[in-house]
């Protein structure tokens, strides 16, 4: 308000009084004010510049990040124009849309560059002159540190460091262009698997199956040729792609060469480990142009390898396509079969070598499936294993087993014991003692009529609880064979720290005696071995006479083999075990017969 006094002309005092409302200019300037403190006060560094870039204010935030003073800075041009090219960026984007957004590289007063995401935006000059510039920004060094992280994650195995699954579909599909006769490139893609990792990993600890992976990574990537990739996978498997591979035994060639420094000896722990690898490839582009279809081949290729073995290399044939394809018809038809009573127990007899007395039978699992006709365990075991159906199914030919065993007891058959098989994976279960036990009283089986017979791989997994479980058997009279003796680790050490009875010779052993040299120094040693270490022998697999006398003379005390009867089915063992007690029945000409009688 504006007062003015003055005196009329008749002498009275007067006031003029002018009052303006100035709301709205008090309104402008705390506006002004607020944006003034907001511009110095912002998070983000913030610069009021000319329509030529030139700096009339900088906030706190920007004096912080770029270490300078405010008064330093205005009347200046800012750090960022110096980086080639970003001023003309900038100024595309002002002219075109009035801002620009995006990642300016920056510098400070110390030197150090960082990244920054920035925005740009023109503002009106109050005076009507060219428009100003807001800039503002922040430093995402880190974001940008993490983004790099997270991409290298999404792109490498994290134990090994190697390109995964999706980097490998990358690399494949940029260098899968056609050369430039239009022609794919020749490639062999191998799917390599560490055998028996399981076993380390149970035996050593989990930390030492990495080392072993993290050293055969490292021998991988070495060995990469330029043309080469190489790649895990999830499921332990190592994927090499190596270039210029023109057929099948070009690519074994090459892939058993680089095997030979890939499974070098190695120590782990200060134990030596000989690693072993099974490989399965499938050649581009005869079996196929596209990644995922030439994966899925050499996968079924290294199924095929581990069948065979250790450190085998397979290639892909169109047949393992029927074989995989009847392996998952056994894995979808397993548990109708069992729930349909489709399985039954053959018998198998063992016999005393001096007398040719029959001590007992093996229990062999038979699979009669009305689609897939007789299945052999050897075809459906491994895929029970793998789904764990062996449980269900290990413990029905336990039950069965003691059903017999009483029924055969109430019969008079003179059978002795009988042995059964257990997968290596029943014995990882909790409950199958618990389950024997059961078994055995329901039919009031003795332990003294049963032999239990487990794989030499048992033994490694999980020693301590194996030892107390196969302790807990004996306390029930039932007596351990280790089946298939020497195809696995054959280690003295586990003979004597396991309560074990009987040593099976496998039969592979007794297949060349008594003319192959290694089979009989092999099932001689075996045969010692038992025979100092207390241990029963059993020779599996006898054919032939000539094998029968080998073994005798060696002094291995009990056989089993088709030289003495092959496996039965149940009529057929209990009307042999009624008649006769001596085998073989009849001598079959040093040979044997063709079928499985009953079968
Ligand atoms: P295994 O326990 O070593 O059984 C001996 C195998 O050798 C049997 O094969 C038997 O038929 C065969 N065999 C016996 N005598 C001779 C011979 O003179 N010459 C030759 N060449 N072979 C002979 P089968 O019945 O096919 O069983 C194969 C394997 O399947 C068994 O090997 C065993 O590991 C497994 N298996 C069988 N039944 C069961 C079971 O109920 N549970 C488990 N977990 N595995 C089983
Ligand atoms: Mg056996
Ligand atoms: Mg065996």
């Amino acid at each position: 308000m504006t007062t003015v006094r003055f005196q009329s002309l008749e002498g009275e005092a007067q006031s003029f009084v002018v009052a303006r409302d100035i709301s709205r200019r008090l309104e402008a300037e705390r506006q002004l004010k607020l944006v003034a403190a907001a511009f110095r006060g912002a998070g983000e560094a913030m610069m009021l510049c000319d329509s030529d870039f030139v700096i009339l204010d900088v906030n706190q935030a920007y004096t912080r990040l770029i270490g300078c003073e405010r008064d330093d800075a205005i009347g200046t041009l800012p750090l960022f124009l110096e980086v080639e090219q970003q001023e003309s960026h900038l100024r595309q984007g002002l002219q075109t849309e009035g801002r620009w957004r995006g990642d300016l590289l920056q510098r400070r007063m110390d030197g150090h560059m960082f990244v920054s995401r920035a925005a740009v935006s023109e503002v009106e000059d109050p005076e009507g002159g060219d428009p100003n510039l807001v800039v503002n920004f922040e430093d995402i060094s880190q974001l940008r540190d993490y983004e790099r992280k997270v991409d290298y994650l999404s792109y490498h195995d994290l134990l090994t460091g190697l390109p995964n699954h999706d980097a490998l579909k990358d690399w494949f599909q940029s260098a899968d262009i056609p050369g430039e006769a239009g022609a794919i490139p020749n490639r062999a893609l191998a799917v390599m698997n560490v055998d028996r990792l399981k076993t380390v990993n149970n035996a050593f600890g989990h930390a030492v199956g990495d080392k072993l992976i993290e050293e055969l990574a490292r021998r991988l990537r070495k060995m990469c040729g330029r043309d080469d990739y190489v790649a895990r996978l999830l499921g332990d498997d190592f994927v090499m792609v190596v270039g210029d591979v023109t057929d099948a035994e070009e690519a074994i060639d090459i892939i058993r060469q680089r095997l030979q420094s890939l499974t070098a000896p190695l120590q782990l722990d200060q134990a030596p480990v000989h690693p072993t690898v099974c490989v399965g490839i499938a050649l581009s582009p005869e079996h196929g142009i596209n990644l995922e279809e030439l994966l899925r081949k050499a996968d079924m290729a290294k199924y095929e390898a581990k069948r065979h073995g250790r450190g085998e290399v397979v290639v892909f044939s169109p047949e393992m396509t029927e074989e995989m394809e009847f392996r998952l018809l056994i894995e979808r038809r397993l548990r109708s079969g069992l729930d349909n009573q489709e399985f039954l127990l053959h018998y198998q007899p063992s016999v005393t070598l001096s007398n040719n007395r029959v001590i007992g039978l093996e229990a062999l699992l038979r699979w009669h499936s009305p689609e897939l006709g007789m299945v052999g365990p050897d075809r459906f075991i491994p895929v029970a294993e793998e789904n764990g159906m062996i449980i269900e199914l290990g413990a029905w030919v336990f039950e069965e087993v003691c059903r017999q065993i009483a029924e055969w007891r109430d019969e008079g058959v003179p059978f002795g014991c009988i042995a059964v098989n257990f997968s290596p994976i029943q014995f990882q279960d909790s409950g199958l003692l618990e389950a024997i036990r059961t078994s055995m009283q329901r039919h009031g089986v003795q332990g003294c009529e049963i032999r239990v017979e487990i794989t030499e791989s048992v033994l490694v997994i999980d020693p301590d609880w194996t030892v107390q479980l196969l302790k807990s058997l004996r306390e029930m009279g039932i007596l351990i064979s280790v089946d298939d003796f020497g195809t696995g680790y054959s280690s003295l050490a586990y003979l004597k720290k396991f309560p074990v009875d009987f040593v099976k010779l496998d039969k592979s052993f007794v297949g060349g005696l008594p003319h192959d040299k290694s089979d009989a120094n092999i099932a001689a040693s075996v045969i010692d071995l038992g025979q100092r270490l207390g241990l029963g022998i059993v020779a599996e697999g006898v054919e032939r006479k000539n094998q029968l006398e080998f073994l005798k003379n060696a002094g291995c005390p009990e056989g089993q083999g088709y030289y003495f009867s092959r496996p039965m089915d149940v009529e057929n063992t209990a009307r042999l075990l009624k008649n006769h007690t001596e085998l073989p029945v009849s001598r079959p000409d040093d040979e044997c017969s063709e079928a499985e009688s009953g079968e």
